[in-house]
């Protein structure tokens, strides 16, 4: 049995990954400060003799023992990031640093939940793992884009310097559910207003595009990352290829919920990235690892998950 830590195991990809990893007979320490994180999230997990709930914020030093580590650990929607971002930075450079060391101390493998966010807003396209990116260092969007860039230094230096078993996976926009509804991303916006007959807000003229993953694939490879028997560092990109506009998001969301609400458009927020696109290749080779949710299929879930949610 591993001894695993998920850090942000209360968010949204943190306690999927936790429910999947405690089901394959793993022992589970779930660590979050609950900044985006939900006790609701993980309740049906609380039961269980192999799942323990840490609260303690990764910008501070912790000590346990472990055989691995997934640091999710780091609120990932723009709305939630930008709250207080001199934090966001903290939790990305700071807590990186704290579960580095802790991975060194117990030789443990670490996993840093890096994201497609670190090729800015892309000049080339679609993005693989060469490219070094387009990023504003002084954007509103800079403490979540630069933090988690200046997280891979990091992760590669500690490699470097000092041997430690790192892996690094950058995230391409994921979607499911135990979505926060509120964290202003958009299939949770989009969702959200459809089932409340609200105005659905597109940001811009809604041509921008985006690639969006389910959850269940997402957690998929980053388990085959973590375990890829090759020792593979990474940098890997995890997404869907499958690229849509926005306002195409939003009519599937419409026509999926037969709902009456409008499109509105609304200011595109700054640096905003136009296009995005992961190139898997590297992924499908090294892990075998394909997204297999199809975006209607994925959509029906969550709307399913919404529904029960703005229910009760
Ligand atoms: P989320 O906001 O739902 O989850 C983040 C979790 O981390 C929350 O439970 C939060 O309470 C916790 N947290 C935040 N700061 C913390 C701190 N200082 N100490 C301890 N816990 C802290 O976000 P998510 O969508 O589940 O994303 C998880 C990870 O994946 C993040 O690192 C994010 O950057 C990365 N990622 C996500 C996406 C996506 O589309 N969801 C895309 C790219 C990368
Ligand atoms: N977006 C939108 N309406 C919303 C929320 C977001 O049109 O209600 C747009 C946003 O401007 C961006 C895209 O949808 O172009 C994806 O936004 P999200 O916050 O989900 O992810 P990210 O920008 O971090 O990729």
């Amino acid at each position: 049995m591993k001894k695993i830590l998920v850090t942000g195991g209360a968010g949204f990809i943190g306690n999927h990954l936790c429910r999947r990893l405690l089901n394959e007979g793993n022992y589970v320490i779930c660590l979050d400060n609950f900044f985006t994180g939900l006790k609701r999230h993980i309740q049906d997990l609380l039961g269980s003799p192999n799942f323990e709930l840490i609260e303690h914020d990764i910008v501070e030093k912790i000590d346990l023992d472990c055989d691995q580590i997934y640091n999710l650990a780091c609120p990932a929607s723009p709305p939630h990031y930008q709250y207080d971002p001199v934090k966001t930075f903290k939790t990305s450079v700071l807590g990186i640093l704290n579960m580095l060391e802790l991975a060194q101390k117990n030789k443990a493998t670490i996993l840093q939940a890096s994201t497609s966010e670190v090729y800015g807003n892309p000049l080339e396209h679609p993005q693989n793992e060469q490219y070094w990116g387009n990023v504003n260092p002084i954007g509103i969007r800079s403490c979540y884009d630069e933090g988690k860039r200046a997280a891979e230094t990091l992760m590669m230096d500690y490699y470097r310097q000092y041997g430690t078993n790192i892996r690094i996976v950058r995230i391409f926009n994921t979607y499911g559910p135990n979505m926060d509804p509120k964290d202003g991303r958009v299939v949770s916006n989009c969702i959200v207003q459809a089932l409340q007959n609200e105005n659905i807000t597109v940001y811009g003229d809604g041509m921008q595009t985006r690639s969006f993953c389910y959850v269940d694939d997402l957690v998929e490879g980053l388990i085959r990352m973590m375990n890829n028997s090759k020792n593979i560092a990474g940098p890997v990109n995890l997404g869907n290829p499958s690229e849509r506009t926005v306002i195409n998001l939003a009519e599937m969301v419409l026509e999926l919920t037969g709902s009456k609400s409008k499109i509105v458009f609304m200011p595109l927020p700054s640096d905003d990235p136009v296009k995005r696109k992961p190139d898997i290749s590297l992924a499908q080779r090294e892990l075998n690892w394909n997204p297999r949710v199809d975006i209607t299929d994925g959509l029906k879930e969550t709307i399913k998950y919404f529904k029960q949610y703005i229910d009760c």
